[in-house]
């Protein structure tokens, strides 16, 4: 695998930190002793310029190149977050702190992009500048949009920015990717039904919010079957639907039902949204009873741009020797996708082989991907910013 000579060569010594960082996850924006390792990290590379506290315990971090003809600004970004499971594996550096676990290989991402950090100050063999993204709370806190909002994008100059991910059933250190959606959104709803309860014997005094939520559901379905272009993907689910009646005797007053929306479409994202408000509101109203509908938009698409995606594969395949440039997207969310609604770029994954899936507690980034990921980050640098 023609990596970077000196990337393989740092592969000890890389193993070492994310061996470290396993062994101490922390959650979402709790993530003060990783960033500061990060930090401590950056210091000894020499790195230009490091700025902490971005999106709260966001590290943002800048390199130089040899030359800068160009003003090009390139962005490439890592999550530190672990998750709140209790880890299972039995490794020697598993996680030191109960409940917590570096379950999404966070910990290798973040490995990663330090050691092409440390490349990249080493020989800083480019005509422009790299900035470095070290975020929080990839794992439901939307960290990458705290960065953004701390204007990440427009006071570092960012002009692309691209991202990794492992991707257990990939061959280790083989990569991934297509063009346009990826991941998917990711919404939620909450509806609460209300009527009037009254006793099971006497139907025609109440108004049967269990009959009216259970049309609702139904209903629901036809969002995915009848509204959206075959050819596209969303997925409806109603995941809970709980009554306040708890005998078999009581006609409920009242039904919750709650639910998630996931698209790999803005435009469908929308029209979802608001097939979920008419459906609710106009059968409950049709029975007589009212919905109430709270929805909370969760992370955008992730939507790879063309030009940045093709960028991104040549520089893998530069790496790797071979590269899957039409992945099948995945329907799992990602909050890089906010970093791609402001700047273009691209987000990859890179193979971590026969493991258990990530966020489960066997899971385990694999070392093995190191070379190739850290050398992914230094090629693109390379291609994208060369000196002529
Ligand atoms: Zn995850
Ligand atoms: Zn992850």
């Amino acid at each position: 695998m023609p990596v970077k000579n000196r990337l393989a060569e740092m592969h000890d010594q890389i193993t070492e930190w994310r061996h470290h960082l396993h062994a101490h996850p922390e959650l979402s924006y709790d993530v003060h002793e990783t960033a500061a390792f990060v930090v401590e990290r950056l210091k000894d590379f020499g790195v230009d310029d490091i700025t902490p506290g971005i999106g709260k315990t966001g590290v943002v971090a800048v390199i130089k190149g040899r030359m800068d003809t160009k003003d090009r600004v390139i962005g490439l970004r890592a999550d530190m977050d672990a998750l709140p499971i209790e880890e299972a594996t039995g490794l020697d550096y598993a996680s030191t702190v109960p409940g917590k676990m570096h379950a999404c290989g966070h910990d290798g991402h973040t490995s990663m992009l330090l050691g092409a950090a440390q490349y990249l100050a080493e020989t800083r063999n480019f005509d422009g500048t790299v900035v470095l993204i070290f975020q929080p709370a990839e794992e439901g806190g939307a960290g990458g949009l705290a960065m953004c909002k701390d204007g990440l994008m427009d006071r570092w100059g960012i002009q692309e920015v691209y991202g990794m991910h492992n991707a257990p059933g990939v061959p280790v250190g083989e990569f991934a990717i297509r063009p346009g959606a990826l991941m998917a959104s990711s919404d939620e709803f909450d509806i609460t039904v209300t009527g009037k309860g009254g006793h099971a014997a006497a139907p025609h005094e109440a108004i049967d919010t269990t009959l009216v939520a259970s049309h609702i559901v139904v209903a629901l379905q036809s969002v995915v079957s009848r509204t959206v272009d075959p050819i596209k993907r969303v997925v409806l689910t109603v995941g809970t639907f709980e009554t306040d009646s708890v005998a078999s005797n009581i006609i409920a007053h009242s039904v919750r039902l709650q639910g998630t929306v996931r698209t790999l479409d803005h435009e469908y994202r929308a029209i979802a949204k608001e097939r979920v408000f008419r459906i609710a509101e106009d059968t409950a109203s049709a029975f007589g009873a009212a919905a109430k509908v709270t929805w909370t938009p969760g992370y955008p698409v992730t939507v790879n741009s063309e030009a940045e995606t093709t960028y991104a594969a040549e520089a893998a395949m530069a790496v790797a020797g071979k590269v899957n440039d039409n992945a099948e997207p995945i329907m799992p969310s990602e909050d890089f996708a906010y970093m791609l609604e402001e700047r273009p770029g691209a987000y990859i994954f890179i193979g971590n082989g026969d493991t258990a899936m990530c966020h489960h507690p066997k899971y385990n980034f694999d070392d093995g991907a190191i070379p190739a990921g850290c050398s992914w980050f230094a090629e693109l640098v390379e291609r994208r910013m060369p000196v002529v």
